[in-house]
């Protein structure tokens, strides 16, 4: 933190832990972060596998601190969750990525998938109502927009989060299961809900093909996901062997640094701009 007068964001109350004091501190910055126009997203594309097009992006969150540097995504959500932001950010993120997505069309079809944290899901009227208001503000059509729901969440409270998931496919709204295989699988999940697409963690992509467990689980995954009739993306692809494997098992799409790292939207555009090509 930079001793610029800005002191009034740190403050000291005895007898709280120094990780508390420090989650406060953020959540305090974090409040003003959007206002003072320090949230940003990043895109990072989405490949289909066969024709080796860009067919959709990734909205990630970055958050560039005046006081803080840079927070990553894996930090400040937790602290966006306990502070009651999450709500706030996460409409954001909506608004901003349904607007960037909307702009790319005029270059080439493009889906744009957008992060969903459980607690959104929690408020299921205000969330719905969410999504509303940033496909009617950008235009977007519905069957671009996709989003990225953990398996956590599905969990807590199933009926009010399968009416909600029921609701939002039946608007043309995508669902993809995000990072399958870690926490609590349950493969009943993927017959319960209307899920699209099935994205296999990248802990599992990491250890093709060195790893035999890891590939093995990779190929029966894949394998399970054609026969339900979804579509089935690895993430976190950073080798060639990796997507060589991912083509021969036929998974559908993969996402990763061997493509590209997440970039700005108009980088994506001019991605688009090349066809499509990475
Ligand atoms: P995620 O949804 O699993 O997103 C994929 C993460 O993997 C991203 O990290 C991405 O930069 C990273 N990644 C992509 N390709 C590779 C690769 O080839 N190798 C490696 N090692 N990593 C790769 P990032 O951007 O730091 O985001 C971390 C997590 O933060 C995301 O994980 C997601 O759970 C959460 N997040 C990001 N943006 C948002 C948001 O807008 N809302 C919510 N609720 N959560 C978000
Ligand atoms: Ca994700
Ligand atoms: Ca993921
Ligand atoms: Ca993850």
């Amino acid at each position: 933190a930079k001793d610029n007068g800005r002191a009034r964001y740190s403050f000291y109350v005895p007898g709280l832990d120094v990780q508390i004091r420090e989650r406060l501190s953020m959540a305090n910055l974090l409040r003003h972060a959007a206002e003072r126009g320090e949230l940003a997203l990043l895109y990072q594309p989405l490949i289909d596998l066969r024709s080796g097009r860009v067919v959709a992006a990734e909205a990630l969150l970055r958050w560039t601190s005046e006081e803080l540097g840079v927070v990553a995504p894996d930090l400040l959500v937790p602290v966006a969750e306990d502070a009651g932001l999450i709500e706030h950010i996460g409409g954001w993120v909506l608004e901003r990525a349904c607007t960037a997505a909307a702009q790319w069309q005029s270059i080439a079809p493009c889906r744009v998938a957008v992060n969903v944290s459980s607690l959104q899901l929690q408020a299921p009227e205000s969330f719905s109502e969410q999504v509303d208001m940033a496909l009617k503000h950008s235009g977007l059509n519905a069957g671009l927009l996709e989003l990225e729901i953990t398996e956590g969440v599905l969990l807590r409270d199933r009926p009010t989060i399968g009416a909600l998931l029921a609701e939002l496919d039946r608007r043309g709204i995508r669902l993809s299961l995000d990072d399958f295989g870690t926490g609590y699988s349950a493969l009943s999940y993927l017959r319960r809900f209307p899920f699209h697409v099935l994205k296999i963690d990248r802990t599992f992509i990491a250890g093709i093909p060195d790893n035999q467990e890891d590939t093995e689980l990779t190929r029966a995954i894949i394998a399970m996901a054609q026969a339900l009739g979804l579509s089935v993306l690895a993430e976190g692809v950073e080798r060639p062997e990796q997507r060589d494997f991912l083509v021969e098992q036929g998974c559908d799409l993969a996402q990763g640094y061997l493509f590209s790292r997440p970039i700005d939207a108009d980088a994506l555009a001019a991605m688009l701009g090349r066809n499509g090509a990475v």
